[in-house]
């Protein structure tokens, strides 16, 4: 299966910076870990798309996680992605489903309901930077739009989709984020919600186009890539992480908790499931 990828550049004579992903592989490891059903595949997958194209801007060991708080039924939506173009997430409640909406759309905003968008950006200092707005739409797409517009002062336009076939699989997935620089004339913009109009849904160009295929129909010959990086669901967890959060309970606690049975831990961001037998709960507190 082809890999997922982003690229980034500027176009229009440098009045737009541009965010174009494939995503399907990373859709499809989500599907397989959380059992998604349509509705919340639609909604982790089109925020860990989000998430992978807005990783392109992080250095170093910096995260940017978005969170989706909203009073719908799926609850919470989250994704995180670093520098390397690693990605990862959940929904609060990965069983929901709904009807389909009368134009015979996943119904995303459904799912999500309202409450708040939070973008935080781990930069390693003592606080994270977190902007937060209202969810507007509840469709990701809007609310991010929404969340430049107000947060950053930028004038974008995002587009994420999830293509998921009648037997779960995941038919393509990917999106854009363009963003018009502060110099951009008029005609840029208008030209741009022309051009943006052509495609009538994002995650079916996905199924026979490229990123670079996007790129071309958007801005024609007159842009410039200036990355292109793989993108990957990708966890670090492991056994030791956990066993190190198992010692916080403290020993007393953890003795009653391993007298008759295993401790099973679920990470939270990948749903990898570690299971701790009494004698790894016993060898632990007599080692630490
Ligand atoms: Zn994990």
């Amino acid at each position: 299966m082809e890999q997922d990828y982003c690229i980034r550049g500027v176009a229009l004579n440098n009045q737009v910076r541009f965010f174009i992903a494939n995503t399907k592989n990373i859709v499809e490891e989500a599907m397989k870990r959380y059992n998604l059903t349509p509705l919340s595949a639609a909604a982790l997958g089109r925020t860990l798309t989000a998430a992978s194209m807005m990783g392109m801007n992080l250095k170093g060991d910096d995260t940017l996680t978005i969170t989706f708080k909203g009073d719908g039924p799926l609850g919470n939506i989250v994704a995180r992605s670093n520098s390397l173009g690693e990605v990862k997430g959940y929904c609060d409640n990965p069983e929901v489903d709904l009807p389909v909406k009368e134009n015979g759309k996943i119904d995303v905003s459904g799912g999500i309901g309202f409450g708040t968008l939070y973008i935080a950006k781990d930069m390693g200092l003592k606080d994270p930077y977190v902007g937060t707005v209202p969810i507007v739409s509840g469709e990701i797409g809007e609310d991010l739009t929404e969340y430049y517009y107000s947060s950053e002062q930028t004038l974008s336009a995002v587009g994420l989709g999830v293509l998921v076939d009648v037997d779960y699989t995941i038919i393509a997935a990917g999106g854009f984020i363009i963003q018009l620089m502060p110099e951009a004339g008029n005609e840029t913009g208008m030209l741009l919600e022309k051009r943006i109009g052509l495609i009538s849904s994002i995650s079916s160009y996905f199924i026979d186009n490229t990123p670079e295929d996007l790129v071309k129909l958007f801005f024609g010959e007159d842009y410039k890539i200036l990355d292109n990086k793989e993108i990957n669901f990708k966890c670090h967890c492991n056994k030791d992480n956990f066993a190190v959060a198992l010692l916080t309970l403290g020993k007393d606690e953890l003795e009653k908790l391993a007298q008759d049975k295993e401790i099973e831990v679920v990470c939270q961001f990948c749903n990898e499931k570690y299971i701790f037998d009494k004698d790894e709960i016993k060898h632990l507190i007599a080692n630490n």
